[in-house]
């Protein structure tokens, strides 16, 4: 079986990248599958592009194979389109996804529910040895909900609701949630090349 190491610590994010890759017959593993412990990579890049390139290359360049590194986050009209790349940490704690939601529903204290205008974002490198890194964007338009609902996926999935939904992410399965995931539609747009 063909192998790609997807840059990330993050569980929910490689089981997500696994459900897409497996019926092509790839094996997603993550920087957690590896023998060695791959130190984090620092995100000081200003945009999801510069981030997601930054894990991919340095990965690469480490290991020497190809890696697909992925950065995402929920855009929120109303907040000036924070927390953006600043997603995982906007509560100042790392990877705090109840801080993180209290947070975003604090600072929307005020909005109605048809000023919650959001999107996460998910762009992914494909950062090979000795070649261009390559970029795909994949985006899922929805509003944030007025509170939290539904135990599936992670990050802000309680209070992301989609386009044409009256439920939360949250509250999908993980087959729904795959369906129309921001994740989902940057992996569609791979090209057939790199999964066969
Ligand atoms: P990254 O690991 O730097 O890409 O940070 C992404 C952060 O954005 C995550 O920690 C989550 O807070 C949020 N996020 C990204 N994708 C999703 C998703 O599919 N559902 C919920 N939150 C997400």
């Amino acid at each position: 079986m063909n192998q790609i190491i997807i840059a990330t610590k993050n569980q929910g994010k490689a089981k997500e990248f696994n459900d897409f890759f497996a019926p092509f017959g790839w094996n997603a593993i993550s920087l957690l599958d590896l023998p060695e412990t791959i130190p984090d990579v620092e995100e000081t890049g200003t945009t999801f592009e510069e981030n997601a390139a930054l894990k991919a290359e340095t990965i690469a360049n480490r290991m020497g194979t190809p890696v697909l590194a992925d950065d995402s986050g929920l855009v929120i009209d109303a907040l000036d389109g924070q927390p953006g790349i600043y997603s995982a940490r906007y509560a100042g704690l790392e990877k705090n996804d109840q801080a993180n939601i209290n947070k975003v529903l604090k600072e929307l204290d005020n909005v109605q529910l048809n000023q919650r205008r959001a999107r996460f974002v998910c762009v992914l490198a494909i950062a090979r040895p000795n070649q261009q890194t390559t970029f795909h964007k994949g985006v899922c338009e929805g509003k944030i909900a007025l509170s939290p609902k539904g135990s599936h996926g992670f990050g802000y999935d309680p209070i992301f609701i989609p386009e044409g939904y009256m439920k939360t992410m949250a509250q999908l399965t993980p087959d729904e949630k795959n369906k129309i995931s921001h994740r989902q539609k940057a992996i569609s747009q791979l090209e057939p090349g790199f999964l066969t």
